[in-house]
């Protein structure tokens, strides 16, 4: 079993085709593929089924959490459940409407051109990433990270605040197609410890399942620290690269620390509802 149940593809801020992450998926030796575009869930349906990796239905939902964005991953989805589809229908259109409105603030500072952009992607949910990559690419920003910073970072000059389902909504939405939900990356957010656990019980309380505990650059222990959580919480453990793009070459597919043999213990593929597509 290796599995990588957090990536993205080109249907939201990932780099490559379903295609070339399972072709990936396939030369560094993954069984499991799970591909969690933010907000949208269709990138695995359209494959086909792949003889060397097993496909987990998969998305990763923004949502808000007491003032905090929170990134919950669902996996092992019915991915024709309507409510589940209109929430992600939902969470499309704010990110388009955020886009609009980001536009129309890089305009008053005389920056044009980021719809026609964003139009010709074949992305289904527009992020930030994408104003970036449109920032770095019309030369306005030397690097994303700049980009970020300078203009759509929380204090740059064209931020617009999102507006994201609340955290018992995604979990609820997720659980009832099916799903399995599990909180995404919980060591980036800037929690303090007691706010982390405060934050993990309001999860496991909506309908939460998992914690992903091993992900790509998590320390040692920061790891360690969640498998504890995880055990205390009597949640399952799951584990995923968050892979964007191979041209940023400190992440890839399958590159995080592998669950230890007292985590596989409460690994997501020992949940009741696991399955592959
Ligand atoms: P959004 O969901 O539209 O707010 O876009 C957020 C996405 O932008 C995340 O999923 C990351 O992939 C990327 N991102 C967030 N912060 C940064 C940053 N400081 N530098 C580069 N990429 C970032
Ligand atoms: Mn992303
Ligand atoms: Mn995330
Ligand atoms: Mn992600």
């Amino acid at each position: 079993m290796k599995a990588d149940l957090h990536c993205h593809s080109h249907f939201s801020d990932g780099k490559h085709t379903p295609e070339a992450l399972v072709q990936r998926a396939t030369e560094v030796g993954l069984t499991h593929l799970a591909i969690t575009d933010h907000d949208y869930l269709h990138a695995t349906s359209k494959l086909p089924a792949s003889d060397s990796v097993q496909l987990i239905p998969g998305v990763e939902i923004s949502c808000q959490w007491e003032n905090q964005e929170i990134h919950v991953v669902g996996l092992c989805l019915d991915v024709t459940d309507r409510s589940l589809n209109a929430l992600l229908e939902r969470q499309q259109q704010a990110r388009r409407e955020r886009m609009a409105a980001m536009d129309a603030k890089l305009q008053k500072i005389g920056i044009v051109g980021l719809a026609e952009f964003v139009a010709q992607l074949p992305a289904q949910a527009v992020t930030r990433s994408h104003v970036a990559d449109f920032l770095v690419t019309e030369g306005h920003s030397k690097s994303l990270q700049k980009a970020f910073k300078r203009y759509i970072g929380k204090r740059g000059k064209a931020y617009v605040p999102a507006q994201w389902h609340s955290l018992d909504d995604v979990v609820a939405a997720i659980t009832m197609a099916n799903g399995i939900a599990v909180l995404a990356h919980p060591g980036r957010y800037p929690l303090s410890k007691s706010k982390l656990d405060t934050l993990v019980k309001d999860f496991h309380q909506a309908g939460g399942e998992a914690l992903e505990t091993n992900y790509g650059n998590v320390d040692p222990d920061e790891q360690k620290r969640l498998q504890d959580l995880a055990i205390h919480h009597k949640l399952y453990m799951s584990q995923g690269s968050d892979f964007h793009d191979s041209a940023a070459h400190w992440t890839d597919l399958g590159k995080f620390p592998p669950l230890n043999t007292q985590a596989k213990k409460n690994a997501i593929w020992l949940h009741p509802r696991w399955h592959s597509s």
